[in-house]
């Protein structure tokens, strides 16, 4: 109805500072409101989010949200709550006594969205704990998760549905950036939500400059990239925790604030790093691809692969993170030939079946790189869509130049 328009719309501006809505973002969230199951399948920046946090605020009783990283939910968790709005986690960094007290506050009715990790749903105690508070519906938020042929499985996620069989009869809305159809048609399957309404947006990010150069003088190049970008923030992506390291330490010897983020860092430095990060105490965090799911940061400037990413998917996922506010986004990505064969090594230890996928994701990355077709066109053929014109916001658009036709060759290596 026309009042219930008027009244989300001064809740967008009143809570969140926004004065519209974004794509389907308003229909998803009435969707939601009428109690109907929701599928959202939009980009990584594109605001999912708002997409269950709004109608968390509007309906009665506490929204859980499902999320795989404590990371994310800590980070959600500390906006909302700046934003005036009673958002809790319950996750295994909380002590005994903190768990309590966000029970009791659920239980009680204050607590309007309440964070849960797949894994501390499972538990009984939570599930018992769950049967008492009045739950408004359920968010499953990096839903992919669901699918081995996403790019992040996680188990737990497939025990989702039968618990919310056990709380109660329950609307669910399930949102992901993942967009190829094997993944979307797991999800829903593995959720039982056949009847779902599926809302799903094109993939293009038009403010993200696709730009990709030749490995060579990387570390010469890369120092001038971040200095053109000086005192803006950016992530650089490498491979390993090792280069994480060294290409951090590069950085600092050259005047740039960096910080390194890899999942052999200590839970704590990593949690700080990711904070200065966002705080802007750091402009530049250097990570291996265990940073950034679901990190909120909209100011992001550029994305740099220092080292040549294992997928597409990948790829457009981490590029992602940049230019989140709609403004600039610059994707810079290095590639090389011994990149990829080095990709390949590593997969030698991997199942027969497994590694046969992973050569045909390095055979379509290194098409990509080595293409002179616009760079949208491509990625977004990757995901099924369409792609008339071209760009004219891609290296290959605006600077089309002869280039040295190495696929064939890597194509053999990979066949050898
Ligand atoms: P996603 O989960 O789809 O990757 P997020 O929910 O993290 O995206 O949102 C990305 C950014 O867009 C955030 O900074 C968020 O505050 C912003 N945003 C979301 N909705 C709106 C809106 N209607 N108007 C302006 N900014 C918005
Ligand atoms: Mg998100």
């Amino acid at each position: 109805s026309v009042t219930q328009e008027v009244s989300l719309k001064s809740k967008l501006k009143e809570v969140f500072g926004f004065s519209q809505f974004r794509g389907n973002q308003e229909a998803i969230i009435n969707n939601i409101i009428r109690g109907n199951n929701t599928f959202v399948i939009m980009p990584t920046g594109a605001g999912k989010s708002l997409c269950y946090q709004l109608p968390a605020l509007v309906l009665d009783g506490t929204a859980i949200v499902i999320s795989p990283l404590i990371a994310l939910m800590k980070n959600q968790v500390d906006q909302l709550n700046a934003f005036g709005v009673n958002a809790q986690f319950l996750n295994s960094t909380l002590s005994k006594a903190e768990m309590n007290k966000v029970k009791k506050e659920t239980i009680s009715g204050q607590v309007k969205l309440l964070y849960v990790a797949p894994e501390s749903l499972t538990k009984e105690e939570t599930l018992d704990f769950l049967q008492k508070a009045k739950i408004s519906f359920v968010a499953i938020d990096e839903a992919h998760c669901i699918s081995e042929w996403g790019h992040d499985f996680r188990p737990e996620y497939r025990k989702i549905r039968g618990i919310i069989d056990n709380i109660g009869n329950l609307p669910i809305i399930a949102l992901t950036a993942t967009a190829t159809p094997k993944v979307q048609l797991d999800i829903q399957k593995n959720l039982q939500m056949d009847d779902a309404s599926v809302f799903k947006s094109s993939f293009n990010r038009t403010n993200l400059y696709y730009e990709v150069r030749p490995k060579h003088n990387t570390k010469k190049q890369l120092i001038q990239y971040v200095k053109k970008h000086k005192g803006k923030s950016g992530i650089v992506y490498c491979l390993s925790r090792k280069k994480v390291e060294e290409i951090a330490e590069l950085l600092r010897v050259n005047d740039v604030k960096a910080l390194p983020y890899h999942a052999g860092l200590d839970s704590s430095v990593r949690m700080a790093n990711q904070d200065a990060f966002l705080n802007e105490d750091a402009d530049v965090i250097v990570a291996t691809i265990a940073f950034g799911m679901g990190i909120d940061k909209p100011d992001v400037r550029f994305v740099v692969h220092y080292d040549t990413p294992k997928s597409i998917e990948g790829y457009y996922q981490e590029t992602g993170r940049g230019g989140r506010d709609g403004l600039e986004g610059n994707c810079l990505m290095f590639y090389s030939y011994d990149d990829i064969l080095k990709l390949e090594k590593f997969n030698k230890d991997k199942p027969v079946t497994e590694r046969d996928n992973s050569k045909l994701l390095l055979q379509e990355m290194a098409a990509y790189a080595d293409s002179a077709v616009c760079r949208r066109k491509q990625l977004l053929h990757y995901f099924g869509e369409i792609y008339e014109k071209d760009c004219q916001f891609c290296d290959n658009c605006l600077h089309p130049k002869e280039r040295f036709e190495a696929q064939d060759e890597v194509l053999v290596a990979l066949q050898a």
